[in-house]
C-alpha cells in the first residue's frame, strides 16, 4: 500500500471510530466532547487536514476532498445523536410522569353537525336560491314583538296556542320566529325577501312537543305580492326538499297575523298517502302554516297596506326532520346520544 493509500486507510478508521464512539455516548456533554474531539479546534481530523501541506501537492485536492466529506459526516451524525438524545431524555421525564409514550394514541373523535342544523342549513339553502336572505333575532322577546305586533291583543284566545315562558309581564321567551318580522319591517322599507331560523319555547313537552324546539320563518312584501307568489314559492320549496312528485294541498287556517291563513299538507312520505299511523290514516301530513300578511300588522310597522302587501310562512324544523328520516319521538334530537347522531 503506498503512502496515499493509507491515508485513505487511516481517514476512513478514524471515521469509523468516531461514528462508533459518538453512538455509543450518553448525554449531551459526552456528545459534544466527542465531537470536539474529533473535528473540534484541535480534534484529530483538523490535525490531519492542518499536516496536508506535507503532502504531495498532486495528492492534496482528493484526500482534502475526503477529509471535508469526513468532517460533515461527523457534524450531521452529531446533530443526529444529539436530537436523538432530547427526544430519549424528553420520553424519561415522560415516563416519570406516568406517560407511557409506547402505547398507540387515541385519535380524537370529530364531530358533525346535529340533524337539526343539517336540515336547517337545506331548507335556508332551498330559499337562498329564489333570493332570500337570512335574518336572526333575539330568543328572549318583548311581548309587544312576539304577540302584540303580530296582531294577538292581549287576552285574544289564539295566545293559548302558543303558551309560554314569561321573564316578567312583558318580556317571554319567543314562541316562533315571527318576531323577527317586525323587527325587519320596522328597521327596512321593501322588497323585503327574509328568512329567519332559530330557536323557539313553547310550556309544552310530550312524544311530539319539545319545551324548546326550532323554527324557519320566511317573508316576503312587495308591490303586487298575491297568493299565487305564496303558493308558487312553497311549492318550489316542497319540490326541493321532499321530492318533486310529492302531491301537496293548501287547506284554510287562522293566523293572528295572516289573513287569509293556509296550512300546507303534503302526501304522507311513510305511506305514499295510503294511510299510517304517522299521517293519522289521512295520508296527508301538516308541514307549515302560512298567508298573506294582515293588513293589521303593517300598520304596526308602519307600511301602507295599500301600496304593499306580502305573504309569510314558519316551519318546524324538527317535524321536518323526523318526517324526513321516519322518527315518532321528538325528544331523541335532544338526548345527545351519541349513537342516534352520528347516524345522520
Ligand atoms: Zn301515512
Amino acid at each position: 500500500m503506498n503512502e496515499i493509500g493509507r491515508i485513505q486507510e487511516r481517514l476512513r478508521r478514524l471515521e469509523e471510530e468516531a461514528l462508533a464512539e459518538l453512538r455509543a455516548s450518553r448525554g449531551a456533554v459526552k456528545i459534544q466532547a466527542v465531537r470536539t474531539k474529533y473535528i473540534g479546534r484541535k480534534g484529530l481530523l483538523t490535525n490531519f487536514l492542518r499536516e496536508m501541506g506535507q503532502l504531495p501537492v498532486e495528492e492534496r485536492p482528493a484526500l482534502g476532498q475526503l477529509a471535508n466529506q469526513l468532517k460533515a459526516a461527523l457534524e450531521e451524525a452529531t446533530e443526529q445523536v444529539l436530537e436523538k438524545e432530547h427526544q430519549r431524555q424528553r420520553a424519561d421525564q415522560l415516563l416519570h410522569a406516568g406517560v407511557d409514550i409506547s402505547l398507540p394514541g387515541r385519535r380524537p373523535s370529530l364531530g358533525s353537525t346535529h340533524l337539526i342544523t343539517q336540515v336547517t342549513e337545506e331548507i335556508i339553502s332551498i330559499f337562498q336560491r329564489l333570493g332570500f336572505e337570512v335574518s336572526e333575532g333575539p330568543e328572549v322577546e318583548l311581548d309587544y314583538y312576539n304577540f302584540e305586533a303580530l296582531n294577538f291583543p292581549k287576552d285574544h284566545p289564539a295566545r293559548d296556542m302558543q303558551d309560554t315562558f314569561y321573564f316578567s309581564p312583558n318580556v317571554v321567551l319567543r314562541t316562533h320566529t315571527s318576531p323577527v318580522q317586525v323587527r325587519t319591517m320596522e328597521k327596512r322599507q321593501p322588497p323585503l325577501r327574509v328568512i329567519a331560523p332559530g330557536r323557539v319555547y313553547r310550556h309544552d313537552s310530550d312524544p311530539t312537543h319539545s319545551p324548546m324546539f326550532h323554527q324557519v320563518e320566511g317573508f316576503v312584501v312587495d308591490h303586487e305580492i298575491t297568493f299565487a307568489d305564496l303558493k308558487g314559492t312553497l311549492t318550489f320549496f316542497v319540490h326541493q326538499f321532499f321530492g318533486p312528485n310529492v302531491q301537496m294541498r293548501f287547506r284554510p287556517s287562522f293566523f293572528p297575523f295572516t289573513e287569509p291563513s293556509a296550512e300546507v299538507d303534503i302526501q304522507c312520505v311513510i305511506c305514499q298517502g295510503k294511510g299510517c299511523p304517522v299521517c293519522k290514516k289521512s295520508g296527508w301530513l301538516e308541514i307549515l302554516g302560512s298567508g298573506m300578511i294582515d293588513p293589521e300588522v303593517f300598520h304596526f310597522v308602519g307600511y301602507d297596506p295599500e301600496v304593499f302587501t306580502g305573504f309569510a310562512f314558519g316551519l318546524g324544523v324538527e317535524r321536518i326532520a323526523m318526517l324526513q328520516v321516519g322518527l315518532s319521538d321528538i325528544r331523541i334530537f335532544f338526548e345527545n346520544n351519541l349513537q342516534f347522531l352520528k347516524q345522520f
